[in-house]
């Protein structure tokens, strides 16, 4: 850390009760957001209050520093990004303060998705809807002035604020809302325009309203003629009747007047039907005049897609495939809402004969009032944009000029102009629109390492805010001005800037809030502070930096020669474009219950935990940014280790960027210098330890029973005291299998099963192994055991211990190899195992078996399901009275083969299987074992365990060790294999009955 850093941190840290972070791992973490820009501030601030914020506010004031506040950090022109110190809210101001009829009060950092599950309660919800809701904050949603494709029905944020407080640049606290030009001073804000503002509120809204009344003509000749408005700042209808509106202005600020710290916002009913009506067009301008007739039907929505978006989500998804016409060129998708849902059917078939019957636009339509093909419809415009970064290649459909706005009824024009400055420039572009409030996100594939594209991007926006300007519309629709626009806010106004400018220094005469933004002195070029993208030539392969990046002060001087030697297999350049495939749209900070992305974010929301952060900071190696000597230091590692290879980003990221295997490459760099902490070592050496421990069963399973023995654990190897772990089996798997010379080749012919019963089915779960062997012998499949004791490693690669791992690999590849080439199938009952040679083996190795080991196996529920869906599976399955609670493990998830242990459950007559869908168990592996990660882990898993004391379920069922641990941990019934369950209903084990209704003890598992 610098030692103006270090000076800062010092003095904040002595000022506020939040955490201050000035260190270059944290700065970096802060550099970007969802946009083109990469910018690394001084450090970054952590409220806890209002009281922080003061402080400051107070301190930069003072020593002159910019302060940039910050929600999610998913804006798409770098609004939240700068030089000065980053003020997260999105942290620790989270809280729903008071919701009281119609209104809410909340804190900045409430996400959006958040506060609407929470008024969902109470049928009502706050309308503005951007695509990023389960992530935006209430913070960013004001200070942007959000709106998304419900702004028809519910406009834009600023028409729901009713009050803020806010701190000013002098750190002064006000509410700031609808305030009496000229009244007396009082003491209180004043939403309902009866009590005088404080003085100094009133200060301002004298000097506002001397500034804006004189002018209202010229405001109002300077106002784009579109629906839509989001650049610069909101001056018309803020002075009214006397009274100025001063939460309206500051709606939309960007941070960049004042930082808010409280709202109270309106939230209306939410509506009672809604129904939607896809619309396929064979040309663009079609859709676009189908969008002007959309409004006479009482849209709630209209949004546009063109042939580009609608190709990737055919091919994302089977059933968009099956669900858009090949010949689409566009689709409109159109929402429509009401009390009535006969009266609101009629609608939608009125809409549909008009369109496509009448006016013979469109060719072919969906509809459906159905919640889940609504949902399923919607995805289709949420979730593909993000996915165009799937892509391969260099070029990129990057947001410089997302954000325009056109009348509406411009736009079939407009489109045609749009097409002309793209063909000028020889760029394509993907396009999505709320074409029905004339809102255009425009995506230019162009790549950022590339001078040419660099210059081109400057002449596109250039040339097409001019065609934007030429047709009374806006450059900024919804997103704002931020580091991207700013630069044309000076055309965009004319000189109404002036004024814009006048208003920044009313409120912010020392620049101290986010400088740069809406109003500059010497507003950066498009193209400046760009992010860095190439990866410098190293053993991870890359080209050096472009001139642009050498352009940007901060970040870019030198690419060094050699960055580190990779120790993962990667392809020339692939862990560079893995890392650039990340472009911080944000979605991994999700805590929404309907998604199973990153548990440990969930359990603590904090940016360091989000996979973006572990992305960004990869990416900074890769380019420079970072010294790469920090791979090796603790700092990274901390950040890593937040990290627990549950593969659920790699599945759920639109962009499909791979972070366990980023975070494997960092863990396993800092593993090779400082060898693995002592914990860790214990939990990569299991199998070992395993082992040695069953020769002395009796004092190993005393001790894990005792509650003195389990301190001693705890203090000495850091498992969990309070952790319920398995006992071992009174033999070994390996030991009975020898008995049954299953450890010799199978010489049947027909189907055969390797089975590679790993360290908990070899020495906890004996019942296990024995079950499935039973299991595939009914149906006629020969097995076969390796004599030595199978360990896949998975916690050696989870913690990093690589080269420990490559080892084993090895010699699991090499045994395996053969056994597939003798025609086995190997199949494992512990998901990890599974995942492990079927996916992670490839990350270490580089050779012909490892691949064809991974195409040869099978996790154990997967192979059977397999075998009756080809109708090979017996179905003499006896009946079993019980109720199972059935929870999907995230490394069976992370194989996407679906939930086949559910499925076979389904087949035992009498059985009744409920799915419990609440995420991730909070185990995450061996996580949950260590003692520092026991509350949090439980935490994370609660929704689990507290689903599973549901008296309708009699016992928990899951394929993964490690989740049983956590689904027995707050309860005493018992959790079990679904291969347990089978041999069973097969009537091969019924020792397993007794499971059905045993109890869990206090620290061991059934
Ligand atoms: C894939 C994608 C789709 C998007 N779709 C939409 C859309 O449909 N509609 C839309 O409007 N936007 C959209 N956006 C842009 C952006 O995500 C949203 O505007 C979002 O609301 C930004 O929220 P955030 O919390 O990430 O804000 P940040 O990026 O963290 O901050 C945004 C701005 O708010 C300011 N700010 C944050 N908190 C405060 C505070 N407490 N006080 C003062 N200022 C504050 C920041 O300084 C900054 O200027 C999209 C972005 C992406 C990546
Ligand atoms: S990791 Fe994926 S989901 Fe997260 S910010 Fe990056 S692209 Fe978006
Ligand atoms: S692999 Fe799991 S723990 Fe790691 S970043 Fe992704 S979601 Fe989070």
């Amino acid at each position: 850390m610098d030692p103006e850093r270090e000076r800062i941190q010092a003095d904040l840290k002595g000022l506020l009760a939040g955490e201050v972070l000035c260190d270059d791992v944290s700065v970096q973490m802060y550099a970007t957001d969802a946009s083109i820009y990469q910018i690394r501030p001084l450090g970054v601030v952590r409220p806890r209050g209002v009281s922080d914020v003061v402080a400051c506010v107070e301190y930069a004031a003072k020593n002159n520093i910019p302060l940039h506040a910050r929600g999610a950090g998913t804006g798409l022109a770098g609004e939240s990004l700068g030089r000065g110190l980053v003020i997260d809210f999105s942290h620790s101001m989270r809280r729903i303060i008071a919701a009281d009829g119609d209104t809410v009060r909340v804190q900045p950092g409430v996400v959006l998705a958040q506060l609407n599950r929470y008024l969902a309660k109470s049928g009502r919800l706050f309308g503005p809807d951007p695509a990023t809701r389960s992530v935006t904050t209430m913070g960013s949603v004001l200070a942007l002035d959000a709106s998304g494709s419900h702004w028809p029905v519910y406009g834009s944020a600023r028409q729901h604020v009713v009050s803020m407080q806010v701190v000013l640049a002098d750190g002064q606290v006000i509410e700031a809302g609808k305030h009496p030009v000229d009244s007396p001073p009082g003491d209180g804000p004043d939403s309902t325009a009866a009590a005088p503002p404080p003085p100094r509120a009133q200060t301002l809204v004298r000097g506002l309203a001397d500034l804006i009344g004189p002018r209202e003509k010229l405001i109002a000749q300077h106002q784009p003629k579109t629906r839509v408005q989001r650049s610069g700042y909101c001056l018309s209808g803020v002075l009214e009747n006397g009274h100025f509106d001063l939460a309206r202005l500051l709606v939309g600020s960007e941070g960049t007047l004042a930082l808010i710290t409280e709202a109270t916002v309106r939230t209306v009913p939410q509506p009672k039907f809604r129904g939607v009506v896809l619309l396929f067009f064979d040309r663009l301008e079609a859709a676009a005049q189908g969008a002007l007739e959309v409004s006479a039907f009482g849209a709630s929505a209209c949004d546009l897609m063109d042939r580009r978006l609608l190709t990737i989500a055919r091919e994302i998804d089977v059933r968009y495939d099956l669900l858009i016409p090949r010949q689409a060129e566009a689709m409109l998708l159109v929402e429509q809402d009401g009390d009535d849902a006969q009266e609101l059917q009629d609608r939608q078939q009125k809409l549909i004969v008009r369109l496509q019957r009448r006016k013979r636009l469109a060719f072919d339509h969906r509809v459906t009032m159905e919640q889940e093909e609504r949902d399923l419809y919607w995805r289709l415009t949420r979730r593909v944009i993000p996915t165009l970064y799937r892509l391969k290649g260099s070029s990129r459909p990057l947001p410089f000029v997302e954000d325009v706005a056109v009348p509406p009824e411009q736009l079939p024009e407009f489109l045609v102009r749009l097409q002309n400055v793209l063909q000028t420039h020889a760029v394509t572009a993907s396009l999505f629109a709320h074409a029905g409030h004339g809102q255009l996100h425009v995506r230019p594939f162009l790549d950022m390492s590339n001078d040419d594209d660099v210059r081109r991007m400057q002449q596109v926006a250039d040339a097409m805010y001019q065609e934007v300007l030429d047709v009374g519309g806006t450059i900024s629709g919804e997103h704002g001005d931020g580091l991207s626009r700013t630069w044309f806010v000076r055309r965009q106004f004319g000189p109404l800037y002036d004024v814009l400018r006048e208003v920044k220094n009313i409120f912010d005469p020392k620049d101290i809030f986010n400088p740069g933004k809406v109003v500059a002195s010497d507003p950066q070029p498009l193209t400046d502070n760009m992010r860095s993208v190439s990866a410098s030539s190293n053993g991870a392969g890359g080209a050096a930096k472009s001139d642009v990046e050498a352009k940007t002060p901060t970040e870019t001087t030198e690419a060094p020669p050699e960055i580190f030697e990779p120790l993962l297999v990667w392809n020339p350049e692939s862990m560079g474009y893995m890392a650039r495939s990340c472009n911080g749209c944000g979605r991994c900070r999700t805590l929404s219950p309907d998604e199973r992305m990153c548990p440990i974010f969930r359990i603590a929301p904090a940016e360091e935990a989000s996979p973006r952060a572990k992305a960004n900071l990869m990416r900074a190696i890769l380019t420079g940014q970072l010294d790469p000597a920090q791979l090796t230091q603790d700092a990274l590692k901390e950040v890593a280790d937040l990290c627990v290879n549950c593969h659920q980003c790699r599945l759920e990221c639109p962009a499909g960027v791979d972070i366990p295997k980023l975070m494997i490459e960092c863990k396993a760099q800092y593993v090779a210098t400082n060898g693995l902490r002592p914990s860790d070592m214990l939990l990569a050496r299991l199998d070992g330890v395993s082992a040695l421990a069953s020769n002395f069963r009796t004092l190993a399973n005393w001790s894990l029973g005792n509650r003195q023995m389990r301190w001693l654990l705890q203090a000495t190897l850091g498992i969990a005291q309070g952790r319920k772990l398995p006992r071992l089996a009174p033999t070994s798997f390996l030991r009975s299998a020898q008995r049954r010379r299953l450890t010799r080749p199978a010489r049947r012919s027909g189907q055969k099963v390797l089975y590679f019963a790993d360290t908990y089915a070899n020495y906890f779960d004996v019942q296990l192994a024995e079950c499935f062997v039973a299991v595939l012998e009914h149906n006629g499949v020969s097995v076969y055991v390796p004599p030595t004791s199978p360990q896949s490693g998975m916690a050696m690669i989870s913690l990093g211990a690589v080269e420990r791992a490559k080892r084993v690999a090895a010699r699991n590849i090499a045994l395996l190899a053969d056994a597939v080439r003798q025609g086995y199938t190997i199949v494992a009952t512990e998901p990890a195992a599974a995942l492990c040679l079927k996916h992670e083996y490839l990350n270490l190795l580089d050779d012909e078996d490892a691949r064809l080991v991974a195409e040869n196996t099978s996790e154990a529920c997967t192979y059977l399901w397999k075998m009756h869906q080809s109708g090979k599976l017996q179905l003499d399955l006896k009946p079993i009275n019980s109720s199972l609670g059935y929870h999907l493990p995230c490394h069976v998830r992370a194989l996407g083969v679906g939930a086949p242990g559910e499925r076979l459950l389904r087949l035992i007559p009498g059985l009744n299987v409920q799915r419990v869908e609440r995420g991730c168990s909070g185990m995450a592996g061996t996580y949950g074992l260590k003692r520092e990660n026991y509350r949090s882990s439980l935490r994370a898993g609660w929704g689990l365990i507290s689903a599973l004391r549901d008296p309708t379920i009699h016992v928990g069922t899951t394929e993964c060790s490690t989740c049983k641990m956590q689904m027995e941990q707050g309860t005493t019934k018992p959790t079990i294999h679904p291969i347990k369950v089978l041999a069973l209903a097969y009537g091969l084990m019924p020792e397993v009955a007794s499971l059905l209704t045993a109890r869990g003890h206090d620290l061991v598992v059934t």
